[in-house]
C-alpha cells in the first residue's frame, strides 16, 4: 500500500553542483547521493541538523561520478552506522587510481567555478575517495532488494554503473542521469554510456509509473510531472540523438557539435541552475558525441 504523504524530502547538498537528498520515512531514512568530497563536511552538518545528530540509515548511490559519489567515503567516516549502497561496477571504479585521480581535477575545476567556494577544499579537505568502500553492493543487471521495501535498479546509459532506486512503500523512484536532469523547465538528456539504454530506461520507468520522482540536481517531481516524466525524457533523448546526427550528416566536426551542444543545452539550459560545472559539461559532450554517432549509423 503506497502511502504518498509517508515520506519527505530533506535537501542537505554541501555545495551547488553536487545535490543529495535525505528521505526520511517511518521506517528507515536513506541519503540518495552525497555530491561533490569537497562539499562533504558541509553535507555532513546539514544531515546531522536533518536527523537529530542520527543520520542516515543508508546511503544510496546512483554511480561513481564526482559529483554524486564524491562524498560517500567522507559521509561514512561521519555516520558509521550508515550501510553504503552501491553497484558493484561503481565500486570497482573507486578502485581504479586513474578514475580517482579525473574525480580529483573535476573536483579541482568544480570548486574554481563553485559558488560555495571552500577555501579548504583546495588541500584535499572532505577527500576520502581512496577509503571507498560499499556495504551493500548491486550486483548485477537484475533489480535487487537492498533493504527492506528498497529495490535497486540498473539503469545503465549515463555511465555503465548508473543505479536508480525504487522505494516501494512510498511509491518513489530515485532517478537517475541516465533518463537526463530537470532544468529550467526542460528534460536535459545527459546520457553517455548508451542512447538505446537511456531509451530502455525510459520505458522502464514508464512500467513503473511512480507517483513520485526524486529527480537528480532537482528534487521531487509529483502528480503529472512524475506521470510524464519517463515520456519527456525519451522525447529528450531524441531530439538530442536528432541534434547531433543532423549536424554530423551535415558535415560539422565534433568540436563544432560539441560547441553547438554548449549553446543549446548548457547556456540556454543548465547555466542559470547554476548546478553543473562547466568542465564536466565539456567532458560528456565530447565523450557522447562518437559513440552517439556509432550507435546510430
Ligand atoms: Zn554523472
Amino acid at each position: 500500500m503506497i502511502n504518498k504523504t509517508n515520506f519527505n524530502i530533506k535537501e542537505v547538498t554541501g555545495c551547488l553542483g553536487g545535490e543529495c537528498y535525505l528521505v526520511v520515512s517511518g521506517n528507515k531514512t536513506v541519503l540518495c547521493d552525497t555530491g561533490f568530497s569537497f562539499a562533504a563536511p558541509q553535507a555532513a552538518s546539514n544531515i546531522a541538523e536533518a536527523t537529530g545528530g542520527a543520520g542516515p540509515d543508508y546511503i544510496a548511490l546512483t554511480h561513481a561520478h564526482y559529483d554524486h559519489a564524491g562524498g560517500a567515503a567522507y559521509l561514512k567516516s561521519v555516520f558509521g552506522n550508515a550501510a553504503v549502497i552501491a553497484n558493484s561496477l561503481s565500486a570497482d571504479i573507486f578502485a581504479r587510481p586513474g578514475a580517482l585521480r579525473v574525480m580529483r581535477e573535476l573536483n579541482a575545476s568544480a570548486v574554481e567555478e563553485a559558488p560555495c567556494r571552500d577555501p579548504d577544499a583546495s588541500r584535499g579537505h572532505g577527500d576520502m575517495l581512496d577509503r571507498f568502500k560499499a556495504d551493500i553492493l548491486v550486483p548485477g543487471p537484475e533489480d535487487y532488494t537492498v533493504a527492506p521495501d528498497l529495490v535497486a535498479i540498473a539503469a545503465p546509459g549515463h555511465t555503465r554503473d548508473t543505479t536508480s532506486y525504487y522505494f516501494e512503500d512510498l511509491g518513489l523512484l530515485f532517478a537517475t542521469e541516465t533518463t537526463g536532469v530537470v532544468a529550467c523547465g526542460a528534460v536535459v538528456p545527459t546520457f553517455i554510456t548508451s542512447y538505446a539504454q537511456s531509451l530502455d530506461a525510459a520505458s522502464r520507468m514508464e512500467e513503473i509509473a511512480a507517483p513520485s520522482i526524486l529527480s537528480p540536481h532537482y528534487g521531487l517531481l509529483s502528480g503529472d510531472d512524475a506521470l510524464l516524466f519517463p515520456a519527456r525524457a525519451r522525447e529528450a533523448c531524441e531530439v538530442f540523438a536528432d541534434f547531433v546526427l543532423s549536424r554530423h550528416q551535415s558535415g560539422m566536426t565534433y568540436d563544432e557539435i560539441v560547441r553547438a551542444i554548449h549553446t543549446a543545452y548548457y547556456d540556454a539550459l543548465l547555466l542559470p541552475t547554476g548546478k553543473q560545472p562547466l568542465a564536466a559539461f565539456i567532458t560528456n559532450a565530447k565523450a557522447v558525441i562518437p559513440r552517439l554517432i556509432a550507435e546510430l549509423e
